[in-house]
């Protein structure tokens, strides 16, 4: 019934008025959304994902945040102030990040994954302005999963490198592999923090499910365990992208 539709035209005012517009992506032009609860295993589905389907690429809005906080840029410090306390940094400072790549990325002809974006209604809206998201993958977690894998989740602050005591520990406990730095938890991953994240998801993200539920591009996914889940992502996306492929 319904159609994948390549990229709708992006926003004029951003454009440059060259003779770029020939180069738009058409068929094999593809943007993605992966959705789900903090914790709730994005980034392990999202790996497998770009994987298997190598021309995504891959942008976190989470990863990014974290790296600006690292050089200390402008951005990264405002950011950290909400990113904190477990709050979500405000639109006006993300929403245009998230775009001008996802611009960018649009004219160049790829696909494009998204991870961590967009949070809310708002954000949702003002991507929907630049290009038309075609695939969500809406991941569906406990959150006792969640709560009791963050608890586990040690990071090495100087590289962004992420272990997990439970299914991917460092060579030595509480030690970076490559540096042998100190791992530390991040400040939004302890445990009041992590419950007030699932608070706001609740409130601010979930809303999300039935904005793309109704344009009929999510498809959710149950349980606990990625290597279980992923299968069934894989033959979604595979399914939906074939579609795309049949003459109108
Ligand atoms: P997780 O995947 O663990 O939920 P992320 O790495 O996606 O968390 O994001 C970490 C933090 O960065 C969030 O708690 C929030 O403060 C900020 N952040 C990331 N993406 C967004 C966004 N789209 N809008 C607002 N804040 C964001």
């Amino acid at each position: 019934m319904r159609n994948l539709k390549s990229y709708a035209p992006l926003s004029k005012a951003s454009a440059s008025p060259s003779t770029e517009g020939d180069a738009m992506p058409e068929s094999d032009s593809h943007f993605m959304l992966i959705l789900g609860k903090p914790g709730g295993g994005k980034g392990t589905i999202s790996k497998k994902i770009l994987k298997d389907f190598s021309n995504f690429t891959h942008f976190s809005t989470g990863d990014m945040l974290r790296q600006h906080v690292r050089e200390k840029t402008p951005i990264g410090k405002e950011a950290k102030k909400h990113m904190d306390s477990g709050r979500l940094v405000p639109d006006d400072l993300i929403i245009e990040l998230v775009l001008d790549e996802a611009h960018k990325e649009a004219r160049k002809g790829n696909s494009m994954l998204l991870d961590g974006f967009p949070r809310n209604i708002a954000q949702a809206q003002a991507l929907d302005k630049c290009v038309e998201v075609e695939l969500v993958v809406n991941l569906d977690i406990p959150n006792e999963t969640i709560v009791e894998r963050i608890s586990d989740r040690w990071i090495h602050p100087a590289s962004g490198r992420i272990y997990n005591y439970s299914y991917n520990p460092p060579k030595v406990h509480g030690k970076d592999d490559v540096t042998g730095e100190d791992l530390i938890q991040r400040e939004d991953d302890k445990p009041e923090t992590v419950l007030k994240r699932l608070e706001s998801y609740e409130a601010v993200t979930a809303p999300l499910v039935d904005y793309y539920m109704e344009k009929g591009v999510l498809q959710t996914f149950s349980g606990t365990e990625s290597d279980v889940i992923y299968p069934m992502v894989n033959k979604w996306i595979n399914g939906e992208l074939e579609k795309n492929k049949r003459p109108q």
